[in-house]
């Protein structure tokens, strides 16, 4: 048997799967990771070592992997270099060359993407609305970004760098945004600005590791009905909705669906994303956009970055095993 691997990098986690030729996932791994405040060489040695025990783990259990794909938070070029990630503080960074030579040019294929880029891949293949030729993947991390596909094709760009939402401005004298401007989307929406305006008691304390255990605080906030928390979540989902207004009048998909930390807050930050949509969006009131939470919570990029491998042996770009 084989499989493929994908690996997603997070500003406070890193997680990994391995799928099957069948797309069926067979393993999967989350770890806690300070990519907010390491150097890059220090994590992109942690990214590497995820992926040698990834393979290792594989091939322990008799399978072949058939490829290697790393999604980050950025900017990244054809041939694997993070241009920049700005919620890493990375620049020019040769990622790939680095996870190749931690794995000791292994002989398979090692590939770096954005990773809104590879969950939108994802969830086209295994989301609620698995086929749609017109869907966009909004990722919920420290960052924001778009996955889209448009009329069937994912959506690459001149330079490869479409879906930029998260650095559209929405508030010009706004929060400073890690990208170096002020009121970007995510400064505002993205789930390090979301956890400071709930509980803004553990803001600025430095905690860079998994932010999970804010999220779920969060969670148990709004679900209290803790008047504060309600009206952040509000707020936020306000913001967020003008970018999601945005992507509707532009592109006119389908759906957009919501991905990680945007999933548990979707009870609260749906109503208000559907409210700014209903105010902001052209044309007759089809239904469309419908705005949902996805399915795949966590790690749609890395078991995007594992489809990728697939698909490239289904188009014959390599060779099928
Ligand atoms: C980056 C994007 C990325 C998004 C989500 C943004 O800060 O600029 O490239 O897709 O975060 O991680
Ligand atoms: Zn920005």
């Amino acid at each position: 048997p084989y499989a493929a691997i994908g690996i997603e990098v997070n500003a406070d986690y890193l997680t990994a799967v391995a799928i099957d030729l069948a797309g069926q996932q067979v393993l999967s791994w989350r770890r806690s990771f300070a990519g907010l405040t390491s150097s890059p060489a220090q994590a992109a040695t942690a990214i590497a070592a995820l992926g040698r025990r990834a393979v290792n783990r594989v091939l322990k259990e008799d399978r072949r992997v058939l490829g290697l794909t790393v999604g980050v938070p950025g900017l990244v070029s054809p041939d694997g270099v993070v241009i920049m990630a700005p919620n890493l503080g990375w620049r020019d960074v040769n990622l790939r060359d680095i996870v190749n030579r931690a794995l000791g040019e292994p002989g398979f294929p090692v590939a770096v993407d954005n990773d809104a880029n590879l969950a939108v891949l994802a969830e086209s293949r295994y989301g609620a609305f698995a086929g749609s030729q017109n869907l966009i993947y909004l990722t919920g991390e420290v960052g924001i970004g778009a996955g889209i596909i448009s009329d069937g094709q994912p959506l690459r760009g001149h330079r490869g760098f479409p879906g930029e939402i998260g650095h559209i401005t929405i508030d010009p004298q706004g929060p400073p945004c890690a990208c170096g401007r002020r009121g970007c989307l995510e400064a505002i929406a993205g789930i390090t600005a979301i956890i400071a305006r709930v509980l803004p008691e553990v803001a600025g304390d430095g905690d860079i590791t998994d932010l999970q255990p804010e999220v779920d605080e969060v969670v148990r906030r709004a679900r209290a009905g803790d008047p504060a928390a309600l009206h952040a979540l509000d707020d936020v989902g306000r913001a967020l909705g003008q970018g999601v207004s945005i992507l509707a009048n532009l592109l006119d998909p389908e759906v957009i669906v919501l991905g990680g930390y945007f999933v548990p807050l979707a009870p609260w930050l749906l109503p208000p994303v559907e409210a700014e949509l209903r105010a902001r969006r052209i044309g007759p009131d089809t239904g469309s956009p419908q705005v949902v939470a996805s399915i795949l919570d966590h790690g749609a990029a890395a078991t995007g970055g594992a489809a990728t491998i697939l698909d490239h042996i289904d188009a014959g770009r390599l060779p099928r095993p």
